[in-house]
Parts: C-alpha cells; structure tokens; sequence
C-alpha cells in the first residue's frame, strides 16, 4: 500500500511500489492538483483511490513530463471528471505525436495499456499548456506556480511551486541514475544549477523518484553531469571512431552512459546542422 508522506502545508507525495513514482498532491479550499497519473489504469486507480483518502474536492492534473509513467494513467481521472490536464506544451505534443510508442514499455506491468484491452487506456493527451511563461493555478487559498526553466531530462519538463514545496519532476532523481534517453545533457545541467538556485524559495524539493532531496543533493547532481560532459566532450575528440570508450570514465551506469554520450552527439549534430 502507497502512503502520503506530509511535505508542507497541504502539500503531499505518494511514493508509489514498483517503479516507485512520487505523485505530488496540492490542496487547496476548492480543488486539489494532482501530479502525475502513473504507467496505466492499474497504478492510475491505486493513485486515485489515494487521492479521495485525502479529499473529495474536484481535481486538475499536471503531467510533469511526456514519459510513460507519468501519464499513462490520466483515462482513470478523466473518467472520475478531470477536465484540465496541465503540461508543457512540448510534452502535450509529445504524448499526442508519439505517446503509443510508450505502450510496449508497460507490457509486464500495465498489460492492458500495452494491448489497449479494457478501460481507461485511451491516451488523454494535456489541453492546459504552459509555454515559456509561468502560469499561477489558483485552487482556493492555495496557488500552484507552473513553470519550465528549458531543456533537461526531455524538452517538456514542468516545474510546479508552491509556497513551500517545488515538483520538479524527473529532472531530479534520487535513488537512480538519471535517465537521459530523450535529454539535452549539457542544458539538463544548467537547468538543475537554476533549480538550486530557487532553492531559498521552498522548504521541500520533491523528485519524480526516491526520496525528498536537498539543495546539495542537486548540486552535486549538476556538478556531476557538468563534468561528465566535459570527459565526454574529450573522449569522443580523442577516439572519434569510438565514443563507446568514454562509457568507463563517466559516473552512471554502462547503459545511462550510452544513453548520454548518443543523446551529446544528437544534439552537437543538430546544432551544428542549425547554425
Ligand atoms: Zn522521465
């Protein structure tokens, strides 16, 4: 069973079992926010089912980012009502553009979204876009602050702040090696410098996976990735026709590794090709 960790006033996360999600909860005196929906109708119930232990009040969801996790279980509130679904507007393209390719990814534990059998599989794309200015959500005596600081762990990743605690997604991962898959490695870590920043404005920080984190926790986070790119960067110049062997020298697992060295070199590609 999931439980409610408190992390300021009114503000929760749910540390879900198995992939081991962080669904955030605002409530405010008229509607509560809902952050991320979980890899399916399975999870997307087992969080809903959470949420009206807490309240009954009408909901609004954001999805922090388009990967399957965090919202392959919007269906389930839609169906309980939901009619506002938040997100970046380069998420909500995303999950409308390519979100069934996720579908594969939760065969073993979301069945029926991978086979599209049974109810509330149907994707349910975010019509509520944050572009690159803040928008406020009030929820009654409680407002939620949407915003993007730019490209990091995907190209949609929303922030949400209140007046104690800051969501910040998968930009921040504790537990894990983060994820670079769909990243901009070198921009990620400018992202996370500008989210220690903000540090001073919110007791809690809140990952999309593990455990509530520190300032420090991010910085460290950042001066790692910085410096991976920069082993990177001199690996790929040393030995061009392998960057394969930068993977020993860098400080995440053999497949994040991969994963980060291909995503530097589709990204100096496309700027090279742009400028
Ligand atoms: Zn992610």
């Amino acid at each position: 069973m999931s439980e409610w960790l408190e992390v300021g006033t009114h503000n929760y996360v749910l540390v879900t079992e198995g992939s081991l999600l962080n669904t955030g909860l605002i409530l405010g005196s008229e509607r509560a926010m809902v952050i991320d929906t979980g890899c399916g109708p399975r999870q997307g119930r087992e969080i809903l089912d959470a949420v009206r232990r807490k309240t009954s009040l009408p909901l609004v969801v954001v999805n922090t980012h388009p990967h399957y996790d965090h919202f392959f279980g919007n269906a389930v509130f839609a169906e309980d009502g939901v009619a506002e679904f938040w997100a970046h507007e380069n998420c909500a393209r995303e999950i409308d553009q390519r979100g069934d390719l996720q579908r594969g990814q939760v065969a073993r534990l979301e069945p029926q979204m991978s086979t599209r059998e049974g109810k509330n599989v149907e994707l349910v794309v975010p019509n509520a876009i944050v572009k690159d200015q803040p928008v406020l959500v009030d929820l009654g005596d409680q407002t939620a602050t949407l915003f993007y600081l730019g490209r990091g762990h995907t190209d949609g990743d929303l922030l949400v702040g209140t007046s104690t605690t800051l969501y910040v997604g998968d930009l921040v991962e504790q537990g894990a090696h983060p994820s670079f898959e769909d990243s901009y490695p070198e921009e990620w870590a400018d992202v996370l410098r500008h989210i220690s920043a903000l540090r001073h404005r919110y007791e809690f920080l809140i990952p999309g996976h593990g455990t509530p984190c520190s300032d420090q926790f991010v910085k460290t986070m950042a001066n790692t990735m910085s410096t991976a790119v920069r082993q990177a960067r001199q690996s790929i110049r040393d030995t061009p026709n392998d960057a394969t062997k930068a993977i020993p020298v860098l400080p995440y697992g053999p497949e994040q590794s991969r994963w980060f060295i291909k995503r530097l070199q589709e990204n100096w590609r496309s700027s090279l090709s742009s400028s």
